[in-house]
């Protein structure tokens, strides 16, 4: 609407000054040069603006508004609100971008933005604190130079999306920090740090409680279970149901402190042996073990698929196989077949303990590894179970850095997967003569 009034007026402007020449040139005879000259004001006059109106958008200062009502007045008034506009979107993003980094300021975690070869772009507050940057002179500069530690080092040029955790502030050793690394452009990721040291020390002292309780219990329970045992209920037979009671409870307590003594010690274990196992030998053993808890109540059957040995800790491993196969004996009623297969899995390997037992429902299988998490307690008590055997399995696999997948389908049968990343496959020795 505004262009085309300004259209019209920039119309009869023209219109105007050609019928002004004609007026003057038609009673002097000189109508061509009349003309002439007025065309060549008016593109004299559009040259003007045209200047005038580059000098206004490369000048320092705003766009003025135009009083006139033509179509150079009416393009000066286009730009001016065009230039108000993006003046005003650049306020408010200046304006978010402040407020966002004043928060991400104040935020109790350590925030560095890094470019792509990791050197400091930005960083808050607490990274001057918990990583002991200094703010002018950090930035730009690389940070592995100021966080020195190898395994941070490593863990930053791997690019990992898994974060890294418990590693010593370079301010402080007692401050124990969890990082994680975010890319969120193609040139610059985001570092956060968080101070997990209280989490740690709580962690700590769980685990110690645990571990003490556990201890403390075991010297009583061996005494009573040694009592138990050497009582004979002669000329009592109303006391033997009594008695095997008695003694199948404290065998089962003494059981849960011994497993939860296992589970203390693999949380506390740092390094672990590193022993070739052969799998031919440890699946035989295995299945000597399955046959011997079933009493032949089942058929036990080995498959070697892949003829490399594991690296890792014989006993660990051995005692992490051993309670899958007792699962799979225990909750697999007699008549059943228990298939154990070592088979690749990519580049690496993984043992599974097959049963055609009852199955867990889908909704269980992600709990299944917490600790006393049991499907039915009345079975698992019944069978024996103390409902930590898969969360020893758990954690020796992650010692092993392997991990444990589980499949079960009701009515059909269950599959329990120990899978090893190829760092901890050895390929078999070659078979010596014999002499
Ligand atoms: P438990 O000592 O009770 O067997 P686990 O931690 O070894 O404890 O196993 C946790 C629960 O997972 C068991 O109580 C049982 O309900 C279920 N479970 C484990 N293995 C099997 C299996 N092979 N078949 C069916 N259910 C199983």
């Amino acid at each position: 609407m505004r262009l085309l009034r300004a259209w019209r007026s920039s119309l009869w402007r023209l219109a105007a000054v050609l019928a002004v020449a004609l007026a003057v040139g038609i009673p002097l005879n000189a109508v061509p040069l009349t003309l002439a000259l007025a065309l060549g004001a008016c593109f004299g006059w559009y040259l003007y603006r045209l200047a005038r109106l580059y000098r206004l958008l490369g000048g320092p200062r705003r766009v003025p508004a135009a009083d006139g009502s033509g179509l150079w007045d009416e393009i000066q008034n286009l730009l001016r609100r065009r230039q108000r506009a993006a003046f005003e979107d650049k306020r408010r993003l200046v304006r978010l971008l402040r407020e966002f980094r004043n928060a991400a300021a104040a935020m109790p975690d350590a925030v560095v933005v890094l470019d792509r070869e990791h050197r400091i772009r930005w960083f808050n507050t607490a990274a001057g604190t918990l990583l002991g940057l200094k703010y002018p002179s950090d930035i730009d500069g690389p940070l592995t130079n100021l966080v020195r530690a190898p395994r941070f080092a490593e863990w930053l040029h791997a690019d990992s999306v898994e974060p890294l955790a418990d590693l010593a502030a370079p301010a402080d050793e007692n401050v124990r920090l969890n990082l994680r690394l975010i890319r969120y452009a193609d040139e610059q990721s985001l570092l956060v740090a968080r101070d997990v040291s209280q989490l740690m020390r709580l962690e700590q002292v769980r685990r110690d409680f645990v571990a003490n309780v556990s201890h403390e219990l075991r010297t009583p329970l061996t005494v009573v279970h040694g009592y138990l045992d050497m009582i004979e209920p002669e000329g009592m037979p109303e006391y033997e149901p009594i008695l095997h009671e008695l003694r199948s409870q404290s065998r089962r307590m003494t059981q849960i402190v011994e497993d939860l003594l296992t589970l203390s010690r693999l949380e506390a274990q740092g390094e672990l042996p590193q022993e070739r196992i052969s799998l031919r030998s440890l699946l035989e053993a295995l299945r000597r073990e399955a046959q011997a808890l079933s009493q032949g109540g089942h058929d036990v059957t080995t498959e070697r698929l892949d003829p490399r040995d594991l690296l890792g800790s014989t006993k660990e491993l051995h005692s992490a196989f051993s309670n899958l196969v007792s699962n799979a004996v225990r909750h697999t009623p007699a008549g059943g077949r228990i298939t154990l297969r070592w088979e690749r899995d990519g580049d690496g390997a993984r043992l599974s303990v097959v049963d055609t037992g009852p199955g867990i429902a889908p909704q269980h299988l992600p709990r299944l590894t917490e600790r006393f998490y049991r499907v039915s307690t009345s079975r698992s008590r019944e069978s024996g179970g103390t409902g930590l055997g898969l969360s020893i399995v758990k954690h020796v696999l992650q010692l092993h850095q392997a991990r444990l997948e589980i499949r079960s389908e009701l009515g059909v049968g269950s599959t329990f997967s120990c899978v090893f990343g190829p760092e901890r496959l050895l390929e078999p020795l070659p078979l010596t003569e014999p002499a």
